[in-house]
């Protein structure tokens, strides 16, 4: 590097910034990928299982060579009432190549960054982006905590809360609507116990969603993912319902784990690391300015988070390899104007980031207005069918089924479903 200028600087080691800084190194740009913990992925935590097909589209033997915990072939939903619970549980006994993996983040990012160190990115680990420099407008550079860089390009790969597209005046102050805090544990159990309690062989794993109980009339969720010798489980819930809730986030955490579904699952368990996190969930509607003279912005530092679907990572790489694309043809042009960066903005909105953002730009605030029909009368009226099909007593069973329809009827589930079904159908045919 002359004079401390290289042609693209990437701040952020995430999935996105990795992206970005393989993309440019393959197409034999200089690139350098800037990350403030010791290695990459120290500081960052996340359900969490990578999506194969964009992973593998950057990645092509991941699957064969990466640190990989477990192939997620079984996908659960867990709703939980006071006491009870229901789990739709769905397997697949396929030979096509699992659509996610479980990964421990701190491995991930690290070997992410190892392949892109091998096509020729440079790496400077331990090294804080404190801001931009901006001349005329144009980003030129950055500062860290030791020195200055200069580069034709920087791309802001920074994660959630980016102070620094804020600073490039991409983005403005986060609202707390538009973020939930997500705090996880990681529970080590024997192997074969992991395998016995979810019905898996040992190459491969189960992803769970979790919702009502402790986390009911709150926009809410628990999740949890099967490692190779440890559970992730952990709970989100967005920032402004935890304000309301007045309570500790680690405190709800407790009672969600204090649940006896819940508890079983990770019974005799020890913890063995907590961390916690943010995750954007404004969607299109929140998103950032993406590029402007000299800068891009990719993956959770543009909200780019499809909360619906929980993906994050495979959208923050497709965002970072879009933005390394561009790059590439700003400099064969020589040109890092806002105005040719545009290509960034053209290939994200004809790609699935913001197609499918698009397509759920108004379902959370619809979850939100609907979620004690989520989160506490469908939980409870799933538990209670299940109580009354198995409960054999002394009363008739005409008489069981008569109380259970007025249940069902008092409760208004049959009105209050209309708008939901109203909604998935808009979903599917609105284009
Ligand atoms: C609880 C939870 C569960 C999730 N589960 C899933 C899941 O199962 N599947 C999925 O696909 N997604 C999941 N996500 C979302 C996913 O983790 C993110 O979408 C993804 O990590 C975004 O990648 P990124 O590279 O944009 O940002 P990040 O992964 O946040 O990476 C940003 C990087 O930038 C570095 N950095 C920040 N500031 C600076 C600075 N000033 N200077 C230098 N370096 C800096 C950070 O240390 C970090 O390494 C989850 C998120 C959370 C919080």
């Amino acid at each position: 590097m002359e004079n401390n200028k290289i042609q693209v600087i990437v701040i952020g080691a995430g999935p996105s910034g990795c992206a970005s800084a393989i993309t440019l190194a393959r197409a034999g740009k200089k690139v350098l990928l800037i990350e403030r913990g010791d290695n990459a992925g120290d500081k960052n935590m996340f359900g969490g299982a990578i999506f194969t097909q964009q992973t593998k589209e950057l990645y092509p033997n991941f699957i064969e060579e990466a640190p990989i915990e477990r192939a997620i072939i079984q996908h659960q939903i867990i709703m939980l009432n006071d006491n009870d619970s229901i789990k739709f549980s769905y397997k697949t006994n396929s030979n096509e190549i699992p659509n996610s993996y479980s990964v421990i983040r701190s491995k991930w990012d690290n070997w992410c960054v190892e392949q892109a160190i091998k096509a020729g990115a440079y790496f400077a680990p331990k090294t804080l982006v404190k801001e931009l420099i901006i001349e005329n407008g144009k980003v030129i550079g950055i500062k860290t905590e030791q020195e200055n860089y200069y580069s034709d390009i920087v791309i802001i790969a920074d994660g959630v809360n980016s102070l620094l597209a804020k600073q490039a005046g991409l983005r403005n102050e986060i609202k707390d609507s538009d973020v939930t805090v997500n705090i996880k544990e990681v529970f080590k159990l024997p192997k074969e116990k992991i395998e016995d309690r979810f019905l898996l062989d040992s190459a491969n794993g189960a992803g769970a969603k979790i919702l009502g109980g402790p986390l009911k009339n709150m926009f809410s969720m628990g999740f949890l993912y099967t490692n190779k010798e440890t559970i992730s489980l952990g709970i989100g819930i967005s920032l402004d319902d935890l304000k309301k809730l007045k309570m500790k986030p680690y405190d709800l955490f407790e009672k969600f784990k204090s649940h006896p579904s819940i508890a079983s699952i990770i019974k005799d368990a020890k913890i063995i690391e907590y961390s916690s996190h943010m995750i954007p969930e404004g969607g299109y509607n929140s998103m950032p300015k993406l590029y402007k003279d000299g800068v891009m912005v990719v993956g959770d530092a543009a909200m780019l988070v499809n909360n619906v679907h929980f993906e994050g990572t495979n959208l923050a790489m497709l965002s970072g390899k879009l933005a390394a694309e561009t790059a590439v043809v700003a400099i064969n042009k020589q040109d890092f104007s806002s105005k040719n960066l545009s290509l960034y903005g053209k290939k994200l909105k004809e790609s699935i980031v913001i197609k499918d953002l698009k397509t759920h730009k108004n379902s959370v605030d619809f979850v939100k207005k609907h979620i004690n029909t989520i989160t506490e009368l469908y939980p409870d009226l799933a538990c209670e069918f299940f109580r009354v099909l198995h409960n054999a007593s002394n009363e008739p069973k005409n008489e069981v089924y008569r109380k259970f329809l007025f249940r069902i009827l008092k409760s208004g589930v049959i009105f209050k479903s209309i708008p939901l079904g109203i909604f998935a159908m808009e979903k599917c045919i609105k284009r």
